[in-house]
């Protein structure tokens, strides 16, 4: 595909920032990038908050922000000096020693969520595939080689293989054959269905507490707390996949918070790093039975990342900036709920600054592209399915900018 900026959408004003390229010559040729997902002609050369600008000074409002990983939004100041400052003092001293940010962010994770044993990772597939790794020791250590791990119908782990086998997302089953198996699937919200699945070599339960890539589909209160009774009673253990969910997404830092349960495996990622590679894989102390040489990676705790994890959780994990989340999504909310109405649409839901809205028919992906192509500026929006959009602002959006998206919504789906 080649991408030319003499042949771009309209530039529009910048109030925030500069242009770039004002050269005339920017020009890019993505051949020499595998062909992996279909991507529109537009390259993206800047961000800031909740806007993005392309190579030919577009701007566009961003409620996609990375995929939910850009918590504090483009190119905050907190990840800008925390990288800065420890770029100057140590970058990557191997993962055969201790460094000083891992452990601060370890100890820190630790604390907030109350699993004591922490295992830094570069990659939500990489925890999760950690996680399964956990799962399949401890049962081999404490429940006579147990390794099954029931997961769900729709959910979503990861692009590794375990990962892929663990994920029930349609189509993939056929996909890299054969996979890792073990992996019996239960459905959402339903106890029997994971009672099915249990025998005598099940050591765990894996889940999302709300599932992201299925549509913004959340596990009830009632199921999550009967999952983590039926998991006591067998003896099994409850892995929730915190990676999309995690880190204030949802309103409270851990969306498990909310259900009053607690797991024995969480996995972290996206919104830990704020738009750098980093995840986590947290687990109770009578759990973390990982023997030397079980578990390991070259970037596992790399000290550049875990500054950037500490500089976001000392902004997230404050209560008055969770607080400010739960306002932004009610006023999301709010907002989504009149369009539903407005446009005879089928309904909204989600928790927090993780949302989708029902549009009743499979519109969702015409609706992007031309939200996308919008004037004066593009708005950025996710279908995850046919007929939905997912919105997945930063946590700090601004109240104007909730405002500002939906008007431009509110444009799109008068002409759709
Ligand atoms: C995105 C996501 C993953 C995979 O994370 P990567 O960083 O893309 O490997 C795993 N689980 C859930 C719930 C996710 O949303």
């Amino acid at each position: 595909m080649k991408i030319d900026q003499n042949q771009a959408l309209t530039p529009a004003p910048l109030p925030l920032m500069r242009a770039r390229g004002d050269d005339g010559a920017a020009r890019f040729d993505t051949s020499a990038l595998m062909e992996v997902a279909a991507r529109p002609p537009l390259v993206f050369v800047e961000g800031r908050g909740s806007w993005l600008v392309d190579h030919a000074g577009r701007r566009y409002l961003d409620f996609v922000q990375g995929w939910a990983v850009n918590a504090l939004g483009h190119c905050p100041r907190e990840i800008g000096d925390a990288l800065a400052a420890q770029s100057q003092r140590l970058v990557s001293p191997s993962p055969a020693f201790f460094n000083d940010a891992a452990i601060r962010l370890a100890q820190r994770l630790a604390e907030l969520s109350g699993l004591q044993r922490v295992f830094l990772a570069s990659s939500g597939a990489e925890a999760n595939e950690g996680a399964i790794k956990l799962a399949r020791k401890f049962g081999s250590v404490h429940r006579g080689g147990a390794f099954e791990i029931v997961t769900l119908a729709d959910g979503f782990h990861g692009r590794t293989l375990a990962t892929m086998a663990a994920s029930g997302k349609a189509g993939w089953d056929q996909l890299f054959e054969p996979k890792v198996p073990g992996f019996p699937k239960a459905r959402l919200n339903d106890l029997d269905s994971v009672r099915a699945c249990i025998g005598p070599t099940t050591v765990a339960v894996m889940l999302e507490p709300i599932q992201g890539e299925a549509g913004v589909v959340p596990a009830s209160a009632e199921f999550l707390r009967a999952l983590r009774a039926l998991c006591d009673e067998r003896g099994l253990l409850l892995i929730l996949d915190e990676v999309q969910t995690g880190v204030g997404r949802t309103g409270t830092l851990f969306a498990f918070e909310q259900a009053g349960v607690v797991p024995d495996i969480m996995t972290l990622g996206k919104g830990l790093g704020g738009g750098v590679p980093l995840a986590a894989l947290l687990a109770k102390e009578e759990v973390a039975c990982f023997a030397h040489g079980d578990q390991g990676g070259t970037y596992c705790g790399n000290p550049l990342m875990a500054a950037v994890g500490t500089a976001v959780l000392d902004t997230v994990a404050q209560p008055e900036f969770l607080a400010g989340v739960v306002e932004r999504g009610a006023h999301l909310h709010r907002h989504l709920q009149r369009l539903s109405e407005e446009h005879r649409l089928a309904g909204e839901r989600g928790a927090g600054l993780l949302r989708a809205l029902d549009l009743g028919r499979p519109v969702a992906p015409a609706v992007v592209a031309a939200a996308r192509e919008l004037q004066p500026e593009g708005l950025l929006l996710n279908a995850p399915r046919p007929q939905l959009l997912r919105f997945m602002p930063a946590l700090n959006v601004a109240f104007d900018e909730i405002d500002r998206m939906a008007a431009q919504l509110d444009r799109v789906l008068h002409d759709i």
